[in-house]
């Protein structure tokens, strides 16, 4: 490792938390997916770097670190990142190095607390080192006061193997695991607030995530496919240099078929959301998505009872993941805020096909005699024959075709 006995080194320290619980051979695996996930990232910003992993950190070395803190603080399976002085594994080099950094962050007066923590046995333990480096900034700069409780300036100081370690500022990551781990799911995604942020949460957990949006032509309002496109590029810059592709399934035929076979309109919700989960089964298959994602949500709509949401899982055999079943309103959107897929501005984003009093439990008996009028299957393949692609890349289309 590199860590100089009197050169600090400023570099980038990567943890990862999730991944230890796992046994070695996936552990190094998932670490593999992690690195050239953040690799993926870095290049997409333009950063040269460099790599060391040391059992259970990454070090990143650049010369613009504190960007790639932020940068890597973003990617999948990171508990956090921070811009680091690396130094000898020794108390006096770890207390030089952390005066050095108060010296330059801290105002007094202020409150203050060192974090000690060490990876090996022997020598000074995880308090006496903190209380070690504590006593050399208190006695070195005035006007401090010691506050383990809430202090308003905090110090990192660790001794591991790979050497001491010192930081004072942490970029908080998302957690979860490395995308790539957990194989492909297909979302449904549609110009609202929910399915981004439930394919956002799939991402988080290592799913490789394609998208399918259907376009209800004039059944849905001007600005819905737009807002769609939207949300896919949002998410693109959850995954750098890797472009997502959506699906755009002209549908409009399946509304015109449910006026046409005058459907009872308390029935649509529940047929159309069954008909979403049959493309997205059938498109599952040819992209190789192993289960379907969507935003729906337990009681949101009438459209989402529990009784409701079994008649439309029934729909196909592929299984439909929903990760915001549970979560307030209020809950999403602050998520959708803060991974900014919470898009303020409000087009024409109706459905026209919605009644006035959805069936709040519709029968399978009911559904399936309404589909039968309907012909599903050759709906199914109509639609499907004419759909259309495209592809969102660090947060723009890139490409759009017929
Ligand atoms: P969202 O739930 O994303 O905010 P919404 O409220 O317009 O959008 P709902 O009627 O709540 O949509 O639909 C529930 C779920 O069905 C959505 O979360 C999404 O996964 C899927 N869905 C709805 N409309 C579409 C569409 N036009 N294309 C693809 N999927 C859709
Ligand atoms: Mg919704």
């Amino acid at each position: 490792m590199a860590a100089g006995k009197t050169n600090p080194k400023t570099v980038v320290m990567v943890r990862y938390g999730e991944l230890f619980l796992k046994s070695d051979p996936v552990k190094y695996h998932f670490i593999g997916l992690l690195l050239r996930n953040i690799r993926q990232a870095l290049e997409a910003a333009g950063i040269d770097s460099r790599f060391e992993s040391p059992r259970g950190r990454i070090f990143i070395f650049t010369d613009r670190a504190e960007e790639t803190a932020r940068i890597v603080s973003r990617v999948f399976g990171v508990v956090d990142t921070n811009v680091c002085q690396l130094v000898a594994a020794e108390p006096d080099a770890v207390r030089d190095a952390a005066l050095a950094l108060a010296k330059k962050h801290i105002h007094p007066p202020c409150t203050f607390a060192v974090r000690g923590k060490r990876q090996y046995k022997t020598g000074m333990n995880s308090q006496e080192l903190g209380e070690y480096v504590g006593s050399a900034i208190y006695d070195a700069i005035p006007g401090l006061t010691v506050d383990l409780t809430n202090p308003e300036y905090e110090i990192f100081v660790e001794m591991r193997e790979c050497g001491g370690i010192v930081y004072d500022e942490r970029f908080p990551g998302q957690g979860g695991l490395p995308g790539g781990s957990q194989g492909k799911a297909l979302a449904l995604l549609s110009s609202g607030i929910d399915s981004p942020v439930a394919a956002w949460l799939a991402m988080k957990r290592g799913c490789e995530v394609a998208f399918v949006h259907v376009d209800g032509g004039r059944w849905a309002g001007n600005d819905v496919k737009a807002t769609a496109m939207e949300n896919l590029c949002r998410l693109s810059l959850w995954c750098p240099q890797q472009p997502v592709q959506m699906t755009i399934v002209p549908a409009e035929a399946f509304y015109d078929a449910m006026q046409k076979e005058k459907i009872q309109p308390r029935l649509r919700c529940v047929l159309c959301k069954r008909f979403m989960l049959r493309l997205a089964a059938r498109l599952s298959l040819k992209e190789g998505c192993l289960a379907i994602l969507t935003g729906e949500n337990l009681g949101q709509v009438a459209s989402q009872t529990l009784a409701n949401l079994a008649v439309i899982s029934d729909a196909t055999a592929v299984p439909v993941l929903r990760p915001l079943i549970t979560y307030d309103k209020a809950e999403t959107v602050d998520l959708a805020r803060k991974i900014g897929t919470f898009l303020g501005k409000q087009g024409d984003l109706a459905c026209r096909a919605v009644p006035k009093m959805p069936a709040t439990a519709a029968t399978a008996d009911a559904v399936r005699e309404a589909e039968e009028k309907m012909d599903i299957p050759g709906l199914l393949d109509a639609v499907l024959a004419s759909i259309e692609y495209v592809s969102a890349e660090n947060g723009k289309i890139v490409k759009d075709c017929q």
